[in-house]
């Protein structure tokens, strides 16, 4: 989609500071970052959020997830918290899918 911000990063139309990057996602750091280790994994096809995962897309979540452990660990990051916000209230912002890695500071539960 050419008018969604994450997937012009995805396009490289948008710069951005690559973590990883491999034939079904792409890692990078947040823009605004929120703890000392902030960056998001994306899909690279266009998925809204969480609430648009169905059978046929859903290979790509796990596959982000082993990304996530696999990044984790290289990066030495032994505690972190993966967020995905899904709607306007849960604060989602980019309506891209994403998944927050965030680490290097002690965490608030719940979250506000
Ligand atoms: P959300 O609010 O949808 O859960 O998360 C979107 C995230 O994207 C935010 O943490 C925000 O800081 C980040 N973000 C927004 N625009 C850009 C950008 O142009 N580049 C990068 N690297 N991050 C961005
Ligand atoms: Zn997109």
């Amino acid at each position: 989609m050419s008018d969604c911000l994450f997937c012009r990063i995805t396009a490289g139309e948008i710069p951005s500071k690559k973590v990883y990057e491999d034939d079904l996602c792409y890692a990078f750091y947040d823009i605004d970052p929120q703890a000392p280790t902030h960056f998001l994994v994306i899909p690279k096809d266009h998925i809204p959020s969480v609430s648009a995962v169905n059978e046929e897309n859903a290979p790509v979540v796990g596959h982000i997830f082993a990304v996530i452990a696999k990044l984790t660990k290289e990066l030495g990051l032994e505690s972190y918290r993966v967020v995905s916000n899904i709607g306007q209230q849960a604060g989602q912002s980019v309506f891209h899918l994403h998944f927050h890695v965030l680490s290097g500071r002690d965490m608030t539960w719940p979250p506000g």
